[in-house]
């Protein structure tokens, strides 16, 4: 069967849900990911890259389904023995985890682009839908916290999100250069699906890159997001508490105004259905429907439904003419 082409915009555990889900349902065909490449950091000389690997394992079925990042069945003997060496360890990599790291790190040093080798990475663990890279310029997401300054996965990891935050800050985001197969996949997209991830994480280092966000901005094909909210509260992770920090409205209205301008329709929980007309004033169309995702085919169901919905919202043909599903 024909499929819309959908460009996912993605995070790391939220983003793979979405991307899982649309990845085993009838729209696989034409799916594509953009992905986040903020929370990139280097840890023991080695350039790891989570929200791309969350996504990678997660189409890969190779993802630790109870932690929704990490291998399955991975073990932490490298880790254990860097710890003995004096290193901190806070960031966790697991062994068969470790091997990616390498690899990219040794691809990155001889020279080849960013989106190949996550590409390569991709084809290893037998992903044939296309993860891309917004960029291939190192874009490393920053917080100014009451502790000063800190890296991303510091901030994440090692101080588990608990310091209020006062900015966050996109390194070098302005300057960077998109990435000619993500352009691509904004501008031949039929419908562009912002993944219920982070706003300000996971999305905001996406949209910061300005040819990415214009793009999007100018794109024929209709955008919707799906709120990470339900019920003011993140379903795991901080996002309700870093808007609050930033003092936005930690709600699916919040979600709303944080993307105003970019986005035709968002999807909310039943459960936010008393905040739709607030929304719509804001000229942005509302579905409200489930958007819990647990297993697989719970995450298939809601974004079928999701899609379907849209396709129908926007009143979307396919470009052989037929209709949506
Ligand atoms: P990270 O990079 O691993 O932090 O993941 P993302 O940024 O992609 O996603 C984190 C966001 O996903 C959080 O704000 C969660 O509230 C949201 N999220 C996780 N699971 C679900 C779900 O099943 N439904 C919805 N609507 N949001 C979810
Ligand atoms: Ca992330």
């Amino acid at each position: 069967m024909s499929s819309p082409a959908i460009t996912l915009i993605a995070g790391g555990v939220g983003g793979a849900k979405a991307a899982e889900g649309l990845a085993y349902s009838d729209y696989r065909e034409g799916l594509k990911i953009i992905g986040n490449i903020g929370d990139d950091q280097r840890f023991h000389g080695l350039w790891v890259s989570p929200d791309i690997d969350t996504l990678t394992y997660t189409l890969a079925d190779a993802i630790d389904r109870e932690q929704g990042w990490g291998l399955k069945g991975d073990s932490n003997r490298v880790l254990s023995q860097l710890q003995q060496l004096g290193c901190d360890t806070w960031m966790h990599l697991g062994d068969l985890d470790f091997a990616t790291h390498i690899y990219r790190s040794v691809q990155r040093q001889a020279g080849v682009r960013a989106s190949d080798i996550a590409r390569a990475v991709a084809r290893g663990y037998g992903v044939d839908i296309p993860i891309l890279l917004p960029t291939d310029d190192k874009v490393p997401t920053q917080l100014d916290t009451e502790l000063g300054w800190l890296d991303f996965q510091n901030y994440f990891v090692a101080e588990r999100c608990i310091p209020k935050i006062k900015q966050v800050c996109y390194h070098n985001a302005h300057l960077a250069k998109p990435t000619p197969e993500a352009l691509e996949a904004i501008a031949n997209a039929e419908i562009i699906v912002i993944a219920p991830s982070n706003p300000l994480l996971s999305i905001g280092a996406i949209l910061a890159i300005p040819r990415i966000r214009s793009a999007l901005e100018n794109c024929t094909a209709p955008v919707l997001a799906i709120s990470p909210l339900i019920g003011g509260q993140a379903v795991k992770g901080p996002a309700a508490k870093m808007m609050q920090e930033m003092d936005l409205r930690a709600d699916s209205l919040g979600i709303a105004q944080y993307y105003e301008g970019l986005i035709d329709l968002l999807i909310i929980d039943e459960q936010d259905q008393h905040l739709k007309p607030a929304i719509e004033k804001l000229g942005t169309a509302v579905i409200c429907t489930p958007t819990l995702m647990t297993e697989r085919p719970s995450r298939v169901e809601v974004m079928s439904h999701i899609v379907e919905r849209a396709c129908d919202a926007f009143k979307l043909t396919y470009k052989n003419n037929r209709a949506c599903a």
